[in-house]
């Protein structure tokens, strides 16, 4: 009897051990954990799920990432390399400078390991797209953006030009007198504000060329393109390849020109020697 019953209860405990297991590795999977690589495997499904719940708790922001990064990127590609040849410092009163970007430490913070992997850098959990670690800042990142100021950098898509790169305006749109006039007005602050002529000449410089590349095509007289003093040149991985390989084949070639000069001078020494002994041969 006594075993029995102690049988018994050894069998309750290892039933109770089993339901504690499992529940606990049941737990651990839908608990907050981040989703590593390891855990890609759960698939689209559990993501979109997980950010649907993120979305519930979504601050509202009035302020377009999409456009922010629209003009940073126009910023880095049409201006920085310019200020980074004069080694100018943009100083914070410029609104283009990176901590008046409400958005960019969180764009630091997006790892990008493939075009369907991207990373947060902040917590380590996985996505598949950009829209969803976007959506990911938006909910569980919201307390890293700085708010303080007018750091918008969306807002300066009108004279930045956004619109012209990301497509959004009909190339056969009316132009709005009115709207150009606003536009070149911002720009022509900016061209101030971060490049204040009394600062120098590489001030100086730097101003007539954001007029430049910016402000003068906001007119609608037409003619003007904006970023006519050209972008970044971007190397690509391609061109670097392709220097290595010109770089490795130049010295060979180098050495078959020479080899090949070299038969050449041997082929007219013997032809010489040849019509030498030939001659010499006549008048015998
Ligand atoms: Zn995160």
């Amino acid at each position: 009897m006594v075993t029995i019953r102690s049988k018994k209860s050894i069998g309750f405990t290892c039933f109770l051990l089993f339901v504690m297991l499992t529940n606990s590795s049941i737990l651990g999977i839908s608990a907050a954990e981040p989703l590593h690589h390891q855990d890609q495997g759960l698939g689209e499904n559990a993501e979109s799920r997980d950010l649907k719940k993120e979305h519930e708790h979504i601050h509202e922001v009035h302020c377009s990432r999409e456009r922010s990064r629209a003009a940073w990127e126009i910023v880095e590609k049409y201006l920085m390399h310019f200020v980074e040849r004069e080694r100018y410092e943009i100083s914070r009163n410029c609104r283009l400078h990176p901590d008046n970007d409400l958005f960019r430490d969180q764009e630091n913070h997006k790892i990008k390991e493939d075009v369907n992997e991207w990373q947060c850098g902040y917590c380590k959990k996985s996505f598949l797209s950009e829209e969803f670690i976007d959506r990911h800042f938006d909910s569980r990142h919201y307390n890293l953006l700085n708010f303080t100021g007018s750091k918008c950098l969306a807002d300066l898509c009108g004279a930045l030009h956004c619109d012209h790169v990301l497509g959004s305006k009909s190339p056969r749109a009316k132009c709005n007198p009115a709207a150009a006039a606003r536009n070149r007005h911002l720009c022509e602050s900016l061209a101030d504000a971060c490049f204040p002529v009394s600062q120098g000449p590489s001030a100086s410089r730097l101003h007539e060329l954001f007029l430049q590349q910016f402000c003068y095509a906001h007119t609608c007289t037409g003619g003007i393109k904006p970023f006519s003093k050209g972008g970044r040149k971007e190397t690509s991985v391609l061109y670097f390849a392709a220097s290595v390989l010109t770089l490795m084949l130049l010295p060979l070639f180098y050495v078959l020109v020479c080899l090949h000069q070299s038969e050449t001078r041997k082929d007219t020494q013997e032809l010489k020697r040849i019509s030498r002994l030939g001659r010499k041969a006549k008048p015998m």
